[in-house]
């Protein structure tokens, strides 16, 4: 687990446990709890994003499957960085369709395995199509379950459905249930939802765009509610709106946080990095 060192300078210059801790954790420590470089869009260049995050200090990628079709080079990714990209296993609301009780079979089976660190993405998507709404309430109902009963975090993706989301949340809410509202583009209010119902708040890139009011918003969230994320290939942070977003470019976000709250990029790292370390069971 990811512990905080309280020995002061002084002391620690005398202590060679403290010292090599202190080696340790000189390189910035970064966790991107929600991307996706399994997918199509890395096909060619994975390994070289991946080492390019973790040059970064980017030392957790952490994947949120998609459905049956992702699960094989989800885990592919992971079995070639086994110490820094975890999966996790659930099925994304835009793929909720006609076969999706049998999508959410594999989820429950795969689950079993113990392999995943959270269950993802789940949630409610009203942006696209409504035709699966129902259906879409009823996968996310039963992936919070599943959650509870494997006793790991969620990843939950929210489109033009908070409130219906959140209520679906607080129906299931139990000591055993927590995770992180992923990609959060809301509101102070919101935020404050979020919050009470002792979940996190998932920042990414969207931040860094000017016209999205999250700046602001973040200012007045407290550090230690958020944890880091990019959704790679999805919603790449300023200077590299509009290209390809990967997992180094959790730096960007890290920075223009530390910027709304005037701190340095390093506590950013800190308390982030330990918000997510302890939400999802990671080693430091
Ligand atoms: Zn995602």
């Amino acid at each position: 687990m990811y512990t905080e060192c309280s020995i002061s300078n002084t002391v620690e210059k005398k202590c060679f446990f403290h010292f090599t801790y202190y080696a340790i954790f000189a390189v910035m420590l970064f966790i991107d709890t929600h991307t996706h470089l399994y997918v199509e869009e890395f096909c060619n260049d994975s390994y070289e994003v991946v080492n390019r995050a973790i040059e970064k200090g980017i030392h957790y990628m952490l994947f949120p499957n998609i459905d049956s079709t992702t699960v094989e080079d989800m885990m592919a990714l992971h079995l070639e960085f086994p110490d820094n990209c975890l999966p996790m296993m659930g099925l994304h609301p835009t793929s909720v369709t006609e076969n999706f009780e049998e999508e959410l079979q594999k989820v429950a089976n795969s689950l079993q395995m113990g392999y995943y660190c959270g269950v993802g993405e789940i949630g409610l998507d009203l942006y696209w199509d409504k035709q699966f709404k129902e259906q879409q309430k009823e996968a996310f109902g039963f992936q919070l379950r599943l959650a509870k009963k494997f006793k790991l975090p969620v990843s939950i993706h929210i489109r033009n459905a908070f409130d219906l989301a959140l209520s679906i949340v607080k129906e299931e809410l139990t000591d055993d249930l927590s995770g992180v509202f992923h990609c959060f583009t809301g509101d102070y209010h919101q935020a404050k939802q979020i919050m009470d119902v002792g979940f996190k708040i998932g920042i990414g890139g969207i931040i860094t765009f000017k016209n999205s009011g999250l700046y602001d918003t973040v200012k007045k969230i407290p550090l230690n509610e958020l944890v880091l994320e990019t959704d790679a290939p999805y919603l790449t942070p300023v200077p590299f709106r509009g290209k390809r977003n990967e997992s180094a470019y959790l730096t960007y976000v890290a920075e223009i946080i530390a910027k709304s709250k005037g701190l340095n990029i390093d506590e950013v790292a800190r308390t982030t990095s330990r918000t997510a370390s302890l939400m999802y069971n990671l080693k430091r």
